[in-house]
């Protein structure tokens, strides 16, 4: 008999998005014909920039000639893109990264996931609170971790609580962790981490010898350029960190499918005898061996979106979205809710009105407004009592949903 994976049974049930999902449709199929907006679930609205569709149409049509077709692509990424990413996303900041220190993927989920991999199965990882959920369910998938209890909080895993106090930016902990997940600009809270920030906890990293997962699918929403945008920009984050980039929201590729993974040479762990073992050459192994490269024709496209005409495109993007984000802030707190950050990324995070739970305030928002958000219970304990707005949205519809929760909510 087949016996299951029983951490799976670990895992809270209904993820959050398809029980999001479960009441809307519940509600549309109660209201047919009803105008929902949806603000909810993190994905880019607006079709591929120019440049990119260009790119995509010319590989092709290489691909449709003997000279150009291409079939399995060198396992960590064709040179053309790896070299555009170490110039635009590491060189134009100051950052030196290596060619083969870039691992190109189809994704910041999959790698975000997969990676805990490359480490032993006693590792003690630490979360922000709220956090992507991925970086939690991946571990008790893994068996890192025990079981969830009432708050939804699993034994085993360090729990950092991202509040108002500190700004939604935890400060590392008092005590050691052998992996700490970071993501910043932060889904769902929408905070940015300033370089103090980063570099107590590259300084915790180092003295705790431990690793950082540093997530940065939203740097391309950074507004103040003195902002990090990567954690290499912070001393020392080579011996301590490894970063993950998607080229989902920064340039609409959540469709396309196009991200990489960067783990510097330096980056060691150890083995059960103290031994120190690269982690580069393990995550080399893990991608050499489980993964088959992403299509050539996506990597012409990512590499254009890192050309000067597709940064200037996908930048104007950018920089709609961070025009929904300023409307939503200023008007939902015009209408009186306590808002937070957006500033610097597509997230506005809330305070839910009149001590509401997360999902109470959810089903009112589109019981009586017809708009979507995403509870921030769902992202974690310390999310409950706030709401996440997203500002992946058309700039009309996000007048109108502004317009209609100030109705509602007024006062
Ligand atoms: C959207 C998102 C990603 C990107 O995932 P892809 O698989 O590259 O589309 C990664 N991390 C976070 C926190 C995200 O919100």
């Amino acid at each position: 008999m087949a016996k299951i994976n029983e951490s799976y049974k670990k895992l809270e049930a209904g993820y959050l998005f398809p029980e999001i999902g479960r009441r809307v449709r519940g509600f549309t199929e109660a209201n047919p014909g009803a105008d929902v907006i949806r603000l909810g679930i993190g994905d880019v609205t607006l079709p591929l920039a120019p440049a990119v569709v260009e790119a995509l149409h010319a590989a092709v049509d290489e691909m449709a000639t003997e000279s150009g077709f291409h079939g399995y692509g060198p396992e960590n990424g064709y040179g053309f893109l790896t070299d555009a990413i170490r110039q635009v996303d590491y060189k134009a900041r100051g950052v030196d990264i290596d060619g083969e220190e870039i691992f190109v993927s189809d994704g910041s989920k999959q790698d975000s996931g997969n990676i805990q991999e490359i480490f032993g199965q006693g590792c003690s990882i630490a979360v922000t609170d709220p956090v992507y959920p991925v970086y939690v369910d991946t571990n008790v998938m893994a068996g890192r971790t025990g079981n969830a209890d009432a708050d939804g909080r699993y034994e085993g895993i360090l729990y950092l609580p991202a509040t108002e106090e500190n700004g939604f930016t935890p400060a590392p902990p008092g005590e050691r962790a052998d992996i700490a997940y970071l993501c910043s600009p932060n889904n769902p809270t929408g905070a940015v981490a300033s370089r103090e920030n980063l570099g107590a906890w590259v300084a915790w990293a180092r003295e705790n010898d431990a690793v950082i997962l540093f997530d940065a699918a939203y740097d391309a929403f950074i507004q103040d350029p003195d902002l990090p945008r990567s954690i290499y920009e912070i001393e020392g984050a080579r011996e301590c960190a490894i970063e993950m980039r998607s080229f989902s929201k920064r340039a609409g590729f959540t469709g396309v499918r196009c991200a990489y993974t960067v783990v510097p040479r330096e980056l060691t762990g150890t083995t059960a005898s103290g031994e120190r073992v690269g982690l580069n050459e393990l995550w080399g192994r893990r991608h050499a061996t489980k993964f088959n490269s992403v299509p050539y024709v996506i990597q012409r496209a990512a590499a254009a979106a890192l050309s000067d005409e597709g940064l200037a495109q996908t930048g104007e993007q950018v920089s709609y979205y961070m025009e929904n984000a300023r409307r939503i802030r200023e008007g939902l707190a015009a209408a009186g809710f306590t808002v937070f950050a957006g500033e610097h990324a597509p997230y506005i995070w809330m305070r839910t009105p009149g001590g509401l739970s997360s999902w109470d305030f959810f089903d009112q928002l589109l019981d009586k407004a017809r708009v979507v958000g995403t509870p921030g219970s769902g992202f974690g304990p310390s999310g409950e009592g706030y709401f996440r707005i997203s500002a992946f949205n058309s700039h009309a519809n996000v007048d109108e949903a502004i317009e209609r929760i100030g109705k509602v909510f007024a006062g």
